[in-house]
């Protein structure tokens, strides 16, 4: 499972709450850009899908 951030779903006008909720640093976003997940990263804890106020966070393939 690889998460991606829907570029449909999140409105990217504000700074991403979850920047601050992944426990391994895996999301970062440049200003108000799409947030990116660095999948070097991410242990896959699913704490940014539960956590997303639009439900962008979705599977990559
Ligand atoms: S699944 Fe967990 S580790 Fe991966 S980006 Fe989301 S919050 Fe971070």
């Amino acid at each position: 499972m690889a998460l991606t951030v829907s570029s449909y779903l999140c409105p990217q006008n504000h700074r991403c709450p979850l920047i601050r909720i992944c426990p391994v640093g895996a999301i970062s976003q440049n200003g108000y850009g799409l947030p990116v997940i660095d999948e070097a990263k991410c242990i896959e804890c699913g704490k940014c899908i539960r956590y997303c106020p639009t439900g962008a966070i979705v599977n990559k393939n």
